[in-house]
This record gives C-alpha cells, structure tokens and sequence, in this order.
C-alpha cells in the first residue's frame, strides 16, 4: 500500500490553511488506496496532533529542542528522514514561506518532483496531477508529475476541510531524528505584531497601491479596514517602496488571498498582482484611470481619486454604525 504524507509545522496550530492540506491529504490517500501519514514539526501541540489524529492513519510528531523554533537546515534533515522512513507517493505541505522554502529541496533529496501552488489535486490512472493557476492567473495548467514523491504546496483556501473525521482515531508517536550540526545561525529574528490573524484568512482585506504616493495614504487604508473587520494588504510596488511592511504583499511572489471583498485602492492590477488576489469573492476598485486594468476583474469600481473616496466611505460607515 502507498502512503500520503502532510506536513504541519505546530506553530501555525489546525488554522484553515493546516485544515486545507489535511482535507486534500484524505481525499488524495482515499482516491490512491493509501494511508495518510501526518508529520508535525516544532514544539509538541497537543490540540494539533489530536486533530490531525483525528483524520489521518498516523501522526508523527517531532518535538525536539533542535526543531522547536524553524530553522531551515533542522527542519529539512527532519522531514527527509522521516519521508524516507515512511516512502510516500506524495508528501503534501501549506503555501507558508517555510513550506516554500523547504518543498523544492525535500523534492530533490527524496528524489521526486515539486510543484507549487496547487489548486487541485487528481488521480488519474495511478499518476498524481496538480493544478495551478499560470501566467498571472489567466490560465491554468494541469502538471503531472513524473517522478515520485510528488512534493505540492498548497494555495491556503482552495481545498475543503477534511469531510468527516475517521472512526478510529490515530495513535500519535513521538519521534526523535538526527539532526546535522548548523551550518548557519540565526542572528535575529524581527516579528511583526500581526495578532493571530493571516492574512490568506482574511475575510475583508483593503489594500493599497503605489498610486497611494507614499506611507501617509496607507493610514487611512488602515482605519478603514479596522472599520470593516479586516485586514491591510498592497501591491509588491508599494512594499518595495517601504510603504508597509513586505508581509503584506499580494500577488505572484506574495500572499495569495481569498477574501470575501477584496479592495483595491490605487492598485493597477497587473497581472503578477491578480495572481494573488482572483480568488477574491468581490473585488472592489478605487482609481483614477478609467482604463486601469484592475477594472476588468472587479465587480465594483470607482473611477476618482482615492483621497476623496477614501474619507467619504469611512464617513458612511460611521453614520451606518449610527444607525442614521
Ligand atoms: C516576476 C515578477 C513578480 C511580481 N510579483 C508581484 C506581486 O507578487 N505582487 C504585485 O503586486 N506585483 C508584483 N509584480 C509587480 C507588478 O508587475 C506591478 O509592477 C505592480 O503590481 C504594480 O503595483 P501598483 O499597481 O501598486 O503600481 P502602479 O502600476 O504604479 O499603479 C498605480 C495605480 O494607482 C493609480 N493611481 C494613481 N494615483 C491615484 C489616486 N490618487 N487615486 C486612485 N488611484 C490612483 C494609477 O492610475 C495606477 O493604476 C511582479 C513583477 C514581476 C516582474
């Protein structure tokens, strides 16, 4: 029998994206004949183990002091022993920075194949076929992979919470594995108080563009999203310009969302944008030129200078909160 493996760092807990890759975990396993194996990597989580005890075949949990804070090298000599131990078709991990980071190269150790940003998994005469969105998002491409593992991280939303949990419920072992002294050290680590929330489970997020014209424009955003609920996102242009924080990025080499209103403010919408945002239940547009791109993927827009809008929107909200 072939085996399925799901990655999990602990730190992140069951969160939807973890409840994402466990769902797509089963069903992948259920459509193989396989057994699904969970790995849960960093400090001992017992609300998360119980979880995933819940859905998978057996949960593997390795907690020792050299994983409990990630640290690349650690967590990748982790994994590949604990892959290589169990021999999967296809190891499956969350579309975090960390998971990113390590995919491509516990592909290349294990001797498979890496694909990201998956949007679906199938099974088709035995072969394992993901699908990602390409170019931008304007089209999307069915990858087969050839060789096994197939290693995937998966687009956080795009796949269903596991449908029922099992009737019997997994063992949890603890693991220890061998870990290679570090070649590298951390130096520093800078958090960003962000609270709990992420920003790929937003379900309003306001974000702002370059045509904000600087770090001011992104105040009132931030009012605004607090009025709203949500959250603050932006454009890689107004990242690199040191506008708001680089965590904040959308898009093809940023976050990918899928909010329920999605608004953009001064935002072009280049393609390499909207590949991080299409998956937005409402888009809503703020901008000055008519035929500004953004326009052609929303289902509002407003045609006008975000300064005036801007207030104008927060004044109706507060009279709304008044009941006036
Ligand atoms: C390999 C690669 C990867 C990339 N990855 C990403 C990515 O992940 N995310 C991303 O966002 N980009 C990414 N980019 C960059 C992308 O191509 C665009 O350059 C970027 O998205 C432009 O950001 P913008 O729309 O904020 O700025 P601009 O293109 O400068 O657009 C600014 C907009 O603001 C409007 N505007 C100006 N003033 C006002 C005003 N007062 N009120 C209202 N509207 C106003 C303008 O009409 C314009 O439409 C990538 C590019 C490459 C090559």
């Amino acid at each position: 029998m072939s085996n399925v493996i799901i990655t999990l760092f602990s730190a992140a807990g069951y969160d939807r994206a973890a409840q994402g890759v466990a769902g797509a975990g089963r069903r992948l396993a259920d459509q193989l004949g396989a057994k699904l194996h969970a790995i849960v990597i960093g400090e001992h989580n017992p609300m998360l183990n119980t979880s995933l005890a819940a859905v998978a075949d057996a949960v593997v949990s390795a907690d020792q002091a050299e994983l409990a804070e990630y640290q690349p090298e650690a967590c990748l000599a982790a994994l590949t022993e604990l892959c290589k131990r169990i021999s999967p078709a296809a190891v499956l991990l969350s579309n975090d920075t960390y998971s990113q980071e390590l995919a491509p190269r516990l592909a290349h150790r294990l001797g498979g194949s890496a694909v990201g940003d998956g949007v679906s998994l199938a099974v088709e005469g035995g072969a394992i076929r993901v699908q990602r969105a390409v170019y931008g998002g304007k089209a999307m491409a069915t990858i087969q992979l050839k060789r096994s593992p197939a290693v995937v991280w998966l687009r956080a939303r795009a796949f269903e919470v596991p449908a029922s949990v099992s009737s019997s419920v997994a063992t949890v072992a603890a693991t220890s594995v061998t870990i290679p002294a570090a070649t590298t050290k951390i130096v520093e680590r800078k958090s960003e108080s962000t609270g709990e929330a992420r920003l790929e489970d937003a379900r309003i997020i306001v974000s702002g563009g370059r045509g904000l014209g600087g770090p001011e424009g992104f105040e009132g955003l931030k009012e605004l999203a607090t009025m709203l609920g949500g959250m603050n996102a932006a454009s890689r242009a107004a990242c690199d310009s040191g506008w708001c924080p680089p965590t904040w990025q959308v898009g093809q080499t940023g976050k990918k969302v899928a909010p329920g209103l999605y608004l953009a403010v001064a935002i072009r919408g280049a393609s390499q944008h909207l590949a991080g945002m299409s998956d937005s239940k409402i888009v809503a547009a703020i901008n000055i030129d008519a035929d500004a791109p953004i326009f052609k993927h929303c289902s509002f827009g407003i045609v006008e200078d975000y300064k005036k809008v801007i207030p104008l929107l927060k004044e109706k909200l507060k009279d709304a909160e008044r009941g006036a």
